[in-house]
């Protein structure tokens, strides 16, 4: 019953898909009575938000079940890993919300484990040191229509094979000269069988354990033994390894290990007008097209915090994309969705202008400033209220106004009136154009009558604007960021063209002089604002100084996924 209960919990707090079935029923059945899973990132590279989708997936599924979840840097590879991507990782998982406790582990830690467990199998005949070249194994592999040859090292005898391996740890040969590989099956129909590599010689210092290794366990290997050690339960990976997971059961079988995870592939997560392979990520940061690997732009955990995404939505946006077995490219528009959901229920109003447009109230005194009241959230008054000061002299937006309005141009223009937002109605008398025909300053009258926004009289106007008083603005720079490729699948190379062909040069645009209420004088980092009218923004933790604030754009107000979405249902 108490079980029972405990896995009912668990399915309203986590959508059910095929992997919660099975923990669910491994559970019931008593194969297990507590749940471990693992999250194993290799150190090369910073996590983005196909990363997320497994931490939110493997860390979730842990605490529904009130089991545990391990970080595991699979840190095998000595030439790409480094200390600096450790802490970044540990870092962007606990942003995420989640806590790995006392379960921090390193694949390096079972070197010596799995050096052994690799002496057993040479023991048992299951393993043998070749001499073939990479390019001689390569050749020998067959093809997936054609079996794979043995090599003629194969039969080797258990001593040799004790000798030279243990020859190979001591450093006696050179790189490449020599590996151990697994006796399978040459002929097996999957390639991954076929007397896979389990060591390499690399002269090469491991930013864990030094200079003691010079042979290195590849991931195969590696990664089903780790799980072995560590008591994983299932141990969920992505599609990709399917073919591999004959290998990981075969090593464990081979080995006869007290303890043998069940492998679990899903689909990994695809973006639209995004890249996430590491390697292409990495290409961006080095030649220069974006600002770092934490550039607001980047789908990394890192760049998505620096943008002001809240954490929150990144898990949201993992739930609603599920967890499946086919491959798909989600809609970036759901992430941005669940961004805006978020925020909307979050994020306090606040008043800012982006590209200011001078106004003179011409019949207001000269020297008087009006502390208005402003809502800080209409939608949800605990939210309360701030004073934002009022005076003769304010910005609006360039675009609240025309000289020549269109149709559907209900803003202001001349001889026309609108509300300024909390504040009065105004009614545009005359504007100054420069040299160049820009209109620079506007004349307005008010009504005082309006204050608060409604006329006596009920006349009504047809727009409400946001605006800053002149005198007690905060000058900052704002960054507008946009989708970084304008193409939804930049990774579908077309005539050979490289990825970067299809980068969106206006996924960046800088505007200084920006004017914001006074209030934002006190933003802090990483609080998240909406700008009425213009979107939500976030302090930029890395460029702004107190004297000059930079604000990033997390996202627009406009929800393009709700408009898919109601298409979808007409
Ligand atoms: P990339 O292909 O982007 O270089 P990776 O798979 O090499 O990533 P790892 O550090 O090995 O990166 O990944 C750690 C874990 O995150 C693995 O379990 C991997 O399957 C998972 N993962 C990586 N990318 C995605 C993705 N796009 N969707 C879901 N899970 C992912
Ligand atoms: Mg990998």
């Amino acid at each position: 019953m108490g079980k029972n209960n405990s896995i009912q919990e668990a399915f309203s707090e986590t959508p059910s898909n095929f992997i919660k079935d099975i923990i669910e029923e491994d559970l019931r059945t008593g194969k297990h009575t507590t749940v471990i899973t693992r999250f194993p990132p290799e150190p090369n590279g910073y996590l983005h938000i196909g990363h997320a989708k497994s931490i939110v997936l493997n860390f979730g599924l842990a605490r529904a079940f009130r089991g545990r979840c391990h970080l595991r840097f699979d840190d095998t590879n000595p030439t790409k890993e480094e200390e600096e991507f450790v802490e970044a990782i540990k870092e962007d998982v606990r942003w995420l919300g989640y806590d790995w406790g006392a379960h921090l582990y390193f694949a390096s830690d079972y070197f010596d484990n799995l050096y052994e467990y690799a002496v057993e199998l040479i023991k048992r005949g299951l393993a043998y040191v070749c001499d073939l070249s990479a390019d001689e194994i390569r050749q020998y592999r067959g093809t997936l229509t054609e079996p794979g040859r043995e090599s003629p090292y194969r039969n080797r005898s258990i001593e040799e094979n004790l000798n030279l391996f243990e020859r190979m740890r001591k450093g006696e040969f050179k790189d490449g000269e020599r590996v151990l590989r697994a006796k399978i099956d040459m002929a097996s129909g999957n390639i991954n069988m076929r007397d896979p590599v389990l060591y390499r010689i690399m002269h090469v210092p491991h930013h864990r354990t030094g200079d003691k290794w010079c042979i290195y366990p590849t991931y195969d290997f590696t990664h089903c033994l780790s799980d072995s050690i560590e008591g994983i339960t299932h141990s969920i990976c992505t599609i990709e390894f399917e073919d591999h997971r004959p290998l990981y059961d075969w090593v464990l079988d081979a080995l006869e290990t007290p303890r043998h995870p069940q492998q679990i592939e899903f689909a990994r997560l695809n973006l639209t007008y995004t890249v996430m392979s590491k390697r292409k990520l990495k290409v961006l940061v080095e030649d220069g097209h974006v600002d770092g690997w934490d550039d607001p732009r980047m789908p990394t955990i890192s760049g998505m915090r620096r943008r002001g995404i809240p954490p929150e939505a990144i898990r949201e946006f993992c739930r609603r994309i599920g967890v499946a077995k086919r491959e798909s490219v989600v809609d970036i528009a759901l992430l941005e969705h669940c961004i805006r959901e978020f925020l909307n229920k979050t994020a306090p109003r606040v008043m800012g202008v982006l590209r200011p447009l001078k106004v003179v109230i011409e019949n207001y005194p000269q020297n008087k400033t009006e502390m208005l009241e402003c809502l800080n959230n209409p939608e949800d008054m605990s939210y309360g209220s701030r004073l934002v000061p009022f005076a003769r002299e304010i910005y609006i937006e360039q675009d609240d106004f025309m000289e020549t309005p269109h149709k559907k141009f209900y803003r202001l223009a001349p001889g026309r009136e609108v509300r300024l937002r909390y504040a009065y109605f105004i009614k545009c008398i005359d504007f100054k154009k420069d040299a160049d025909g820009n209109i620079v300053e506007l004349r307005c009258t008010y009504d005082p009558e309006t204050k608060g926004g409604n006329a006596p009289d009920g006349r009504k106007v047809k727009a409400t604007l946001h605006w800053v008083s002149k005198e007690h603005a905060v000058d900052a720079e704002v960054r507008l960021y946009d989708r970084l490729f304008k193409e939804p699948y930049p990774d579908r190379t077309r005539d050979g063209r490289p990825f970067t062909d299809f980068l969106n040069p206006d996924s960046l645009i800088t505007l200084k002089g920006c004017k914001l209420e006074p209030s934002l004088l006190k933003a802090k980092a990483g609080e998240r604002y909406q700008f009425e009218r213009n979107g939500y923004f976030c302090l930029d933790s890395k460029a702004s100084t107190p004297e000059s604030p930079v604000f990033n754009r997390i996202v627009t107000l406009k929800d393009v996924w709700a408009k898919i979405k109601r298409q979808l249902r007409q």
